[in-house]
Parts: structure tokens; sequence; C-alpha cells
């Protein structure tokens, strides 16, 4: 493979000091080294030129959530139409991230509230988020931590790493740790074999994730050595971040096979952005490409509530009506769960459209991506067994030495037998509170 497209070349040549620096373009340090991060840089390289009172904005702009471009990310830009540009929207700063709306936050998930110990968020019974680094290669635009992109303060030092190891260390209910950041590849394949090991080493973690969008803004970071280090680690699962087909090129393929015929099972997370990808034809395209590329996706985001970001922001209808054309249109496997982070805290929530027409006590009424409605008889003679959670005197083969005798919450403990709860009411219901005035 030659070493970079004709449009590659051009912004090579450049950013480089010469021909022999710039015959470095697949070595990703050298692409963090020449990251791009003035305007006029930007104007440079393709172009392009914004008028003075534009300019003003956008510098404005750059003092609230900087600028950073790989050279390589920036090739993929089509300069002649720039302004509808998905990996332009996506890495070039809009002076409409300066328009914060009254439901904006600038830390809509609650992050820095679920965090016992520095760089941990724990919200789900089972599994944490560590964020090990800071810092990416490239800052999107609609990074949902915008409040901490460039920030130097906040970069999580080995001291940190530490004490998330520690809390994890010390909490058996943790069987799944989700590397974070910032982007964890940022960080040295030594720095990184060292977190691994010692996640490793512990004997409840099973699933160890790594969160990156390395494959689609550096695919070069994707070395043979990384991968072998990562291999050692095994089960070892990514989850990458591509926004549009354009984002699948030739460099980015070749990261994918690396990591796939490393036996690391991909996914993908992309965010739902006004713009960018709101269409339910370049949706499905994404998609096909990403299976074609043994990458699974795994989540489509509704854009948080976050501060910068409303210009991104699509009705969840949208989200609903992409779903609608995956579903029972391609295979299942390529289609990913929708989900809302619920602001405040609360953790993703599955969104799809309604399939459930009607239902009596023996039949549901059903209909099918096609719109076609269909009866589904239920058995007459089902006999539901009463679960009182004694499972060494149950029929089922559950293996009870493996299986964890938890206590059911939310949703699942108004379903259970065992349980007497009836209904689940919120803090501070006025209802409730007369009631125990009276
Ligand atoms: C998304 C997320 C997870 C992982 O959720 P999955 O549904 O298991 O992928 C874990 N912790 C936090 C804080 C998250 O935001």
């Amino acid at each position: 493979m030659p070493i970079y497209s004709a449009n590659q070349k051009n912004i090579a040549e450049q950013i480089a000091t010469d021909t022999v620096d710039s015959a470095n373009w697949r070595d990703w340090r050298w692409q963090l080294k020449h990251s791009i991060q003035k305007i006029s840089t930007v104007e440079t390289l393709l172009g392009i030129r914004f008028g003075e009172k534009e300019r003003k904005k956008l510098e404005l702009t750059l003092r609230k959530f900087p600028l950073s471009i790989t050279p390589y990310y920036l090739s993929l830009i089509a300069a002649e139409n720039y302004q509808n540009d998905p990996v332009f929207k996506q890495a070039f700063p809009s002076p409409r991230e300066l328009e914060i709306e009254s439901c904006d936050m600038a830390d809509p998930l609650a992050e820095d509230k679920d965090s016992p110990v520095p760089g941990i968020t724990h919200r789900y019974p089972d599994r944490v988020l560590l964020q090990i680094s800071n810092v990416c290669s490239m800052y999107c635009r609609h990074c949902t931590r915008k409040r901490k992109v460039g920030d130097k303060d906040s970069i999580p030092g080995s001291e940190d790493i530490r004490q998330g190891l520690d809390y994890i260390r010390r909490t058996p209910e943790i069987r799944d740790v989700l590397l974070s950041g910032g982007d964890p590849l940022m960080l040295s394949d030594k720095y990184l074999d060292w977190i691994l090991t010692e996640l490793r080493q512990i004997e409840h973690v099973q699933v160890i994730r790594i969160g990156t969008r390395m494959p689609v803004v550096l695919p070069y970071r994707i070395t043979p050595e990384l991968v072998a280090m990562l291999k050692k680690h095994h089960p070892v699962w990514i989850n990458t971040h591509f926004n549009h087909p354009r984002e699948i090129t030739t460099s980015s393929k070749q990261a994918l096979r690396l990591l796939a015929d490393a036996g690391i099972p991909l996914g993908n997370q992309t965010v739902l952005l006004a713009g960018v990808n709101d269409c339910p034809r370049i949706m499905k395209a994404l998609v096909h490409k990403l299976v074609d590329n043994r990458v699974r996706p795994y989540y489509l985001y509704q854009c948080d509530l976050s501060e910068g970001l409303s210009h991104f922001r699509t009705p969840v209808g949208k989200g609903v009506e992409i779903m609608e054309s995956l579903i029972g249109h391609t295979s299942g496997f390529a289609v990913p769960t929708y989900v809302i982070d619920a602001p405040g805290g609360g953790g993703k929530i599955p969104l799809n459209p309604n399939y459930l027409i009607s239902l009596s006590t023996n039949k549901v009424v059903l209909r099918n991506y096609e719109g076609v409605i269909t009866t589904y008889k239920e058995p007459d003679s089902y006999e539901p067994m009463f679960c009182d959670r004694k499972c060494d005197s149950c029929g089922l083969h559950l293996p009870t030495e493996d299986a964890e005798e938890y206590r059911a919450t939310g949703i699942e403990r108004l379903l259970s037998d065992f349980d007497e709860t009836i209904s689940l009411t919120p803090e501070n219901n006025e209802r409730m509170e007369r009631r125990d005035d009276a």
C-alpha cells in the first residue's frame, strides 16, 4: 500500500519539514506531533479562507473549547464542499458551540457525582468506567466530556490510576472494567500493558473493555506491537466510534483488521448528529460498512445535554425513524441499540419503535417492520413457577455454585415472586408526604 493518497501527500508535504519527515505519515507519534490546532493552519491546508468576522467568532470559540485535528483525519475532508463535510463538522469548531441553552449542563451524566474515587464512575451494579487518559488525538466537537477537553489539571496521573485500581480490587461485584478517557490509546503500549496487567491480576475482573476513537481519527496507532500486547490480556473488547461511512477508509480498515485478527471483539458507538448522520440511508450505509469490517454496531446515542452541543441535537423521533428503517430491513447484528444516556446519571435507556399493538389474556397483537399485523397465541397451559429464590430445590438446572444470589432491583423486583414490593415511588412524592402527615 502506498504511504498515502494524493490528498494526504499534499498535506504531509505542507506540514513536514522535509521529504524525509513527510514520509513518516503513518507514524502515529508523527501525526500527534503535527496535530493541527490553529484556524490559520486549517485554512492553509484546505486552501480555504474565513472572513474577519467569522474568524473572530471562531477564535472566541477556541478559547472555550480548543481545536485539535490529526493530519490524517483532516485529509478526509473534501475541501471543495467543506461546509457540509461530515468530517469537518465533527472536527472544526462552530461559533454555535457558545450558545448555551437552559437545558444544557456541564456534566449531564453526573459522572462526577457517581465517582467514589478519582477516575472511576460506578453507575451499574457489576461494571465501572475507569478514565485513564484525559487527552485525545482529535477533539470531537460533539464530545460529551467537553468540560474536560484540554484541561491540563484533570489529566489522571499514575497515582489516580492506582486509586482506581485499588477501588476495583476491593469491590468484588465488579466483573467488567471499561477503560475510557480521553482516549486510552493515547498512553504508551508499556503504560497500558501495566494497567492491563494490574487489572488481570484481580480475580473478579472478567472482561476488560477499551473505548477508543483511534481507528477513526488516527488508525496508525493500531500497530502490530500494540495488538500483540493487548492479546496477552484477553478477553479484551474494543468499542470504537465511527459516525459516518466516509470515515471507513483503507487505513481504518487495516486497523480494524489487525484488531479483529487478534481475536478482539469489535463494537461501534455512533452519536446521532444533526447535519452529519441524521439520515436513514447514511446510517444504513454506515452499519453495513461496519459489519463488512467485522465491527458490530453496538449503540446509537441520542446526543447528550452537554454545553455547546445544541446545534448537533436532533429530536428523539429522528432516532426512532432510523431504527424503524434498520430493524427487519437488515441483518439483526447490523442494528445498534438506540439509547438516551439519562440526564442526572440514570444510565442508558433503550428506545425502540413500538411493535406490541395490543394483548388479551391469551393473545398478543404485534406488527412487523413491513406494517403487517399479526397475532401470537399464548399457551393455555403454562404453569407459572413460583420463584422464592431457593434455587437448590428448583427443577431448573442452575449451577448454583456459579449463580450470584443478589437482591432484585428496580422493575425486576416488581416482577418477582419473592419480594412483596408492589410499587416504586419517587422521593418527594407529594401524595405520599400527605399520607405520612396524616
Ligand atoms: C455506558 C456505561 C457503561 C457500560 O454500559 P454497557 O451498557 O454495559 O455498555 C458503564 N458505566 C458507565 C458510567 C457508562 O456510561
